[in-house]
């Protein structure tokens, strides 16, 4: 079957006058083409109702309403071509090709297809006119210009040139679905658009800030004029866009809005301040806290006193002791016979946190429970009797804390280690999760720190203390770049190093896709270290071995057995071994900017000069070199951070998976940061005076995690 240029999605009332049936509210389902498997998919991508359809933006658009000649094809631009096939083969090379050569009265044209069959070939004979759209390339034996698979019609008296009068936007596929599907059922939800337009903005709003209205908006990105510059329409300054990121800044920000005030009359337990045990646990450690974690804890105390839960977000630099904040806020709780958790994203750090909870807190006589996901049935049975009875006082888990059949006796206060934002479904399933009526305190921990305008305004709902002190006697560490080939001037260094009594890691090259292929890949390079370095004690550490197992290597490698640990990022977090100054990590390049400085924290933390050796695969790409510059020329996770956004951008970095379940359609927090803090106030406004829009905004932006209305 000759393909067919796709029509634009034009929409006017007689056409939609065939689909009278469909409503912007209705489920997709609804929709021709929509089964539940499709609909699982569009779900997926918070599609749920036709009107969400609407907020699906084209990546770029085609210009089918104009035929350009052959001698004016621009290399590399796509284009419309009217030619006459003049001869046509089969080629046999790397691929089997369908080859035509074709011309019209300025030139020739080649057009490769790669997939085609009898009955697609039969119509491509000799003398044929084809309205073709493709990609102008050019062939590198004759100089001619060429297309590779493009688009085509045959054009016959029954089918003649049939030219689109609006542009032709061009949507990205949806976890394999196709994007012509997706346009069709687009072109239908813009049909139901100009039957019920969206709730707009006031007026009075809209001109201060110069934006079109949103009905319009919307059909001037799906659907735009013929003549507009392509440039122009893609630009991050079109007007149309600048409306649509206007409405879901200010439906996500109504949302958080309408949370933090529900927050308000949420109630807690108030604390009753146990200064004595506090004094016990400061008098037992072998330093004394910074003049930074002083003031978090006072934070921290002053909240836990009110009967309003506390909603606090810690940000502190690598190293810089968070954790001893949170269990002496973990103490006050159990000081008043009431359970704390503390939730780790990962099964090693909530190990990690484990072993440092018991050496701090189970000489006061706190209990500590630590509910992993490899302890056997019995095991687990048991430690959530003892949750559940209240004899477990502190429990320390990765989010498993929250599943269904762990109940607990008294839960007061919840520790989140290494997350920005906590979503708001987890915050629900925590609020079943206390006593009936009450909310528990929650404490959020992060390295990573957030930009100034986001936390005015994503993050308004939460209060922000900041370690912005490391503990004394941290030595900066020196950072080198080495590419792979010269391995083996670093194994000779690592001898002088290990010779010296120092300690050393070894981090192995990151690969995504499985636990398995990583672990293998450590053993890998365990192997060659092993056979490197005979005189010395190399250990190896990754996900697969069981946690009896990691916590021997660990406590080798604290003993000095182990000269040498290679390892997976399973370091990355919580281990301490003040003794290791040198730390190398493979193929540098594939790991984030916040991971690096994680790793290189592992090191420095003893009285010797420290050196971090970032190993990389040559030729590094501009961005790549960019990157591991940073990296060596900064020790500051806040200055790491800020770097990383400018190259990486916030959405990335903010998006999915730090806030939680806050993430953007088509908002871009790094490209309209401006906006935010336009949209914040008119937020408030809205909220505070408009009801009826703030919840059809929400619903727009937010809409399927109804959560946000139950709060
Ligand atoms: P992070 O903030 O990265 O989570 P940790 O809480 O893991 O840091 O603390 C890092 C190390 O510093 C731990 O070994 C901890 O015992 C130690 N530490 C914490 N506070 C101090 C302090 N005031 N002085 C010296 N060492 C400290
Ligand atoms: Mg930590």
């Amino acid at each position: 079957m000759p393909k067919k240029p796709s029509t634009p999605s034009q929409s006017t009332p007689s056409q939609s006058a065939h689909h009278p049936t469909h409503q912007l509210s209705d489920a997709i389902t609804q929709l021709p083409g929509v089964g539940p498997a499709v609909a699982e998919k569009l779900h997926k991508r918070d599609i749920h109702r036709i009107s969400d359809l609407l907020f699906i933006l084209p990546l770029r658009y085609q210009d089918r309403t104009q035929i350009t000649p052959v001698s004016e094809l621009t290399y590399g631009e796509d284009a419309q071509v009217l030619v006459t096939i003049v001869s046509t083969g089969i080629k046999y090379g790397q691929r089997r090709m369908f080859v035509m050569e074709t011309q019209d009265d300025t030139g020739w044209l080649t057009i490769r297809l790669f997939q085609f069959g009898k009955q697609q070939t039969q119509h491509l004979t000799v003398g044929t006119q084809l309205l073709v759209y493709g990609q102008a390339q050019i062939n590198s034996g004759n100089q001619r210009w060429a297309m590779m698979h493009p688009e085509y019609q045959v054009i016959t008296p029954q089918q003649p040139i049939t030219l689109t009068h609006a542009l032709t936007p061009v949507y990205p596929s949806l976890l394999g679905i196709g994007t012509k599907k997706i346009q069709r059922w687009i072109s239908l939800a813009l049909n139901c658009l100009h039957h019920e337009p969206l709730l707009d903005l006031p007026e009075p709003i809209r001109t201060t800030h110069q934006l079109p209205d949103l009905n319009t908006a919307l059909i001037a990105i799906h659907q735009p004029h013929v003549g507009q510059s392509l440039d122009a329409l893609l630009s991050p300054d079109n007007p149309n866009l600048v409306r649509l990121v206007f409405d879901e800044l200010l439906g996500k920000q109504i949302a958080l809005l309408r949370q933090k005030i529900a927050h308000q009359s949420e109630n807690a337990l108030a604390f009753t301040l146990n200064h004595a045990v506090y004094q016990r646990l400061i008098a037992s450690l072998p330093f004394a806290l910074t003049g930074a974690q002083g003031r978090v804890i006072d934070d921290i105390f002053s909240d836990l006193q009110h009967n309003k839960p506390m909603h606090r977000l810690i940000q502190g630099d690598v190293g810089s002791g968070k954790t001893l904040v949170a269990l002496t806020a973990v103490l006050q709780a159990t000081a008043n016979g009431l359970q704390a958790v503390i939730m780790a994203p990962t099964e090693v750090l909530s190990e990690q946190h484990y072993l440092q909870a018991e050496r701090y807190l189970a000489p006061l006589g706190v209990s500590v429970a630590w509910l992993s996901g490899k302890a056997t049935a019995k095991q687990r049975r048991e430690t959530l009797a003892a949750i559940q009875s209240g004899e477990a006082q502190l429990i320390i888990g990765t989010h498993a804390l929250f599943q269904a059949d762990v109940i607990y006796d008294q839960l007061a206060l919840v520790v989140i280690d290494e997350q920005h934002r906590f979503g708001v479904h987890q915050r629900l399933q925590l609020r079943d999760k206390a006593r009936s009526g009450d909310t528990p305190h929650l404490l959020v921990m992060t390295a990573t720190p957030i930009p100034r305008t986001l936390a005015m305004t994503f993050y308004a709902d939460l209060d922000t203390s900041i370690i912005d002190e490391l503990p004394p006697g941290r030595q900066p560490i020196e950072t080198l770049l080495l590419p792979q080939g010269q391995r083996e001037t670093l194994i000779n260094r690592i001898q002088h190093i290990i010779h010296a009594g120092q300690q050393v890691y070894w981090v192995c090259p990151l690969i995504d896709e499985s636990d398995t292929l990583q672990a293998q890949a450590a053993e890998i390079v365990y192997q060659q270290l092993s056979a490197s370095l005979p005189d010395m004690t190399v250990g190896l550490l990754h996900g697969r071995l069981n946690s009896d197992e990691k916590t021997a290597i660990i406590a080798k490698f604290q003993a000095n057995e182990i000269q040498l640990l290679v390892a997976t990022t399973v370091i990355e977090v919580g281990v301490d071994v003040p003794n290791a100054s040198l730390m190398v990590i493979e193929s540098a390049e594939r790991f984030g900017l916040a991971q690096l400085h994680q790793l290189r924290g592992r090191v420095g933390r003893g009285s010797a000069q420290s050196y971090c050796v970032l190993l990389y695969q040559a030729p590094l790409s501009d961005n790549a070199k960019k990157r591991l510059q940073v990296i060596r020329e900064n020790h500051d996770g806040f200055a790491i951070a800020k770097a990383d956004l400018d190259i990486r951008g916030a959405g990335e970095i903010l998006g999915t998976k730090q806030t939680g379940d806050m993430h953007f359609r088509i908002a871009d927090l790094t490209r309209d940061e401006a906006w935010i803090a336009i949209t914040y106030p008119i937020a408030q406004h809205i909220v505070a005076h408009d009801p009826v829009l703030a919840d059809k905004l929400v619903n727009r932006w937010v809409g399927s995690s109804q959560h946000y209305a139950d709060i």
